[in-house]
């Protein structure tokens, strides 16, 4: 099964309007001519707006990084799914290690703002992952386990085409150190089969699985060469339109 490979630059809190607009025009620049892939920016949601608007018609996809379950009301803070796209945008991250860890997001509010994204039309990206303490006692797959079955309770086969998942462990995150390609690749394979056991191996094998943990221009190529891994969930890197570049140009 061929997976259409998504590259996700996730801009977290950086980028002002006149940033967010330079980095976005320059980014879709290095889109041009890049068909055979997905490519998806998730910029502040001050920014949607306009990123949607630089990159026009490139097709690149505009994310939000969060997103509430409700369409309106009195929720202070928090954005719905109808407002990400009347701004632009067609997807949302839920799940992120920083609103897991700094927020203290749970599965429980995760898996809301996953269905609410879901049921407003927007893709979702689900992000999970272990942090260094749970890696070292030997609980990264249970970790995986518990956040994949939380995150997606009352998500059925069909609605699985708008999620997409995300594997970033909390201690690769930000720091300069990427899990090896085979901790990686494990990890993935480990998360196709629990689909392909929650679901059926074809929603399994459809499902794209991203790798997120400082990927850079020096590690892409190998991280993408590995069999069950879809594509890339940027942090640092995607702020950057030459490394982006690069990330997106993956060979
Ligand atoms: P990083 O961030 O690429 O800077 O490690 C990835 C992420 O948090 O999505």
């Amino acid at each position: 099964m061929k997976r259409r490979p998504l590259i996700a630059g996730n801009w977290k809190m950086h980028t002002t309007t006149a940033e967010a607009r330079d980095l976005a025009t320059a980014i879709a620049g290095t889109c041009v001519g890049v068909d055979d892939r997905d490519v998806l920016l998730s910029p502040p949601y001050t920014v949607l707006r306009d990123v949607a608007e630089c990159v026009g018609r490139t097709g690149i996809i505009v994310a939000a990084q969060n997103v509430c379950w409700e369409e309106k009301g009195a929720y202070t803070g928090e954005i719905s799914p109808v407002m990400v796209r009347a701004a632009g945008g067609s997807a949302a991250i839920v799940g992120h290690s920083e609103r897991r860890q700094i927020f203290l997001e749970n599965d429980e509010m995760v898996n809301r703002r996953l269905t609410g994204a879901l049921a407003f039309g927007l893709t979702v990206i689900l992000c999970i992952g272990e942090t260094l303490a749970e890696r070292e006692s030997g609980d990264t797959f249970a970790v995986l386990e518990r956040q994949i079955r939380k995150g997606l309770a009352g998500v059925g086969g069909e609605a699985m085409a708008g999620v997409v998942i995300a594997y970033e462990p909390v201690w690769a995150i930000g720091t300069g150190k990427t899990a090896s390609k085979e901790q990686a690749q494990e990890a993935h394979a480990f998360i196709r089969g629990l689909l392909a056991a929650i679901y059926e191996k074809d929603i399994a094998e459809q499902t794209r699985i991203l790798y997120g943990g400082s990927v850079k221009p020096a590690n892409i190529d190998e991280i993408m060469a590995q069999p069950d891994i879809d594509g890339a969930l940027v942090g640092g890197a995607a702020l950057d339109a030459q490394s982006f570049g690069r990330i997106i140009t993956f060979r």
